[in-house]
């Protein structure tokens, strides 16, 4: 099949390649013309683990292409996928501008039918507006040109995403066209053969799908967090309490993890995008609101145990960070705990000295050049000369460290870790003040 992806972000990208290398035809459109000259040269714009070596496996076998020609995207694919970003507005909710631009596009270049595909993830009743804006396109240039729009929301996570887009639970689609669904099972008809993982369903319960998905993940690590904070005040230990309850199958292991607060790009602006959906439709989300104000005040907690710590002084002190990007295996910084952190230590006069695999280059390009801020290579870098120690990302590389090198190192012991990485009793014997989350029967 012929396909066109509008967007090469973590989503348009991963999608454009891996449909690729199942042998469809790609083309990539983007209006970020620098990203498209670095895609062309070979270059990857985002870390991704094995993207690397699929996009160009697929450029050299000539499916997958690039372009930032708006008239060529719309011409080449049947089905034009649409993958860029929907930030939060102002107000929480998804700003639909770059999706509604792309549907435009597709209005003003369109010459026969076209199937438009929301990837992106976009608020109920969104597929509509999509019809409204290509038809409005339409009717400036005095055509009618027959399109459906259907809905095919992404669930892949960044760092796995070239796994979960190929391997991934189940593809929805959101369509009540006969049409769509005979095309839609063409395009992923290589990654439904071991067993139906197509599931087609009207338009509104598919936009509803992803978000439903992405708040019930959240929800899950607030909830956790809130056991945490409890358990740090009532003198239990979260990890015991997380065993005890994640082998109930009901439950499960999964996503019960305590930390510093789930950032990214979609938990925290999805989870406000839905609240605000339902304030649209005169429903009060109280448990969504609950979800993301637990969250605010996790990302927070990091901050507030180091200068307890310090007796409510920061100011001179150089507080070293292992881990910048939101999660491990990205680069991704967006609503990254260690931006409130790092944030929060500048304006107590502080200084960051920090460490990640991946991320420097988006944390450089996010802060530029400060003096309280040094990015260094390595995580002994890091911890030399600094005061205390913040562990923000469970990177692997930071699973296992000599406490008593540790202990040399920093010139106050002071670990906060945010990801619980550690067993508290040893840290402690070896004589780091070991702060975790929710571990208050260790400490
Ligand atoms: P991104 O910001 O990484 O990429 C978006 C791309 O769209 C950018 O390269 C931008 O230049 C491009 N773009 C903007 N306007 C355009 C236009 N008119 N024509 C062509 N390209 C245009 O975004 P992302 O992380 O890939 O997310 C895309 C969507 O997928 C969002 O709705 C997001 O919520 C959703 N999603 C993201 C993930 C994830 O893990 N990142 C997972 C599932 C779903």
């Amino acid at each position: 099949m012929q396909i066109t992806i509008f967007g090469t972000g973590y989503v348009g990208l991963v999608t454009g390649a891996c449909l690729a290398d199942v042998g469809h035809e790609v083309l990539c459109m983007d209006v970020d013309a620098d990203k498209i000259a670095r895609l062309e040269a070979g270059e990857i714009p985002i870390y991704e683990p094995g993207l690397e070596a699929l996009v160009s496996h697929n450029v050299a076998e000539e499916r997958l292409r690039f372009t930032t020609d708006p008239a060529a995207a719309v011409a080449f694919g049947t089905l034009q996928f649409i993958a860029v970003g929907t930030p939060p507005d102002e107000d929480g909710s998804a700003d639909l501008q770059y999706v509604l631009a792309v549907a435009r596009t597709i209005g003003e270049h369109m010459d026969g039918y076209r199937v438009i595909v929301d990837k992106s993830t976009v608020p109920v009743g969104t597929a509509g507006r999509v019809r409204e804006a290509v038809r409005g396109a339409l009717a400036t240039r005095g055509s009618e040109l027959d399109f459906d729009v259907c809905s095919n929301p992404e669930f892949l996570k960044e760092g796995a995403a070239i796994e979960d887009f190929t391997h991934g639970a189940r593809i929805i689609v959101g369509t009540d066209s006969p049409r769509v669904e005979a095309l839609m099972r063409e395009c992923y008809a290589p990654y439904n053969r071991h067993h139906e993982k197509l599931m087609f369903m009207d338009v509104k319960s598919a936009e509803l799908t992803k978000y439903a998905a992405n708040a019930m993940l959240a929800t899950k690590i607030s909830f956790m967090n809130e056991i945490a904070n409890l358990a740090e005040r009532l003198g239990a230990d979260v990890e015991e309490v997380r065993r005890g309850i994640g082998s109930d199958p009901r439950i499960g292991y999964h996503f019960i993890y305590p930390g510093c607060g789930y950032g990214g790009s979609c938990f925290p602006k999805d989870v406000q995008a839905l609240a605000r959906t339902a304030g649209e439709v005169a429903y009060r989300a109280e448990l969504l609101e609950a979800v993301e104000a637990v969250n605010h005040r996790q990302k927070a907690t990091l901050f507030a145990k180091l200068s307890q710590a310090f007796d409510g002084d920061l100011s001179g002190k150089t507080v070293a960070l292992w881990g910048l990007a939101f999660k491990p295996n990205t680069d991704d910084m967006r609503e990254a705990p260690s931006r409130v952190l790092m944030e929060a230590l500048w304006a107590a006069g502080a200084r960051v000295q920090a460490y990640d695999p991946e991320a420097m280059a988006e944390c450089r390009r996010l802060y530029g050049e400060r003096d309280d801020l040094a990015l260094v290579e390595g995580r002994e870098a890091a911890v030399t000369g600094a005061d205390a120690l913040v562990i923000c990302t469970e990177w692997k590389a930071f699973r296992s460290v000599d406490f008593a090198w540790l202990r040399r190192t920093l010139t106050t012991p002071v670990v906060v870790d945010g990801r619980n990485l550690y067993d508290p009793q040893a840290a402690r014997q070896a004589g780091l003040l070991y702060y975790a989350v929710g571990r208050g029967a260790s400490l």
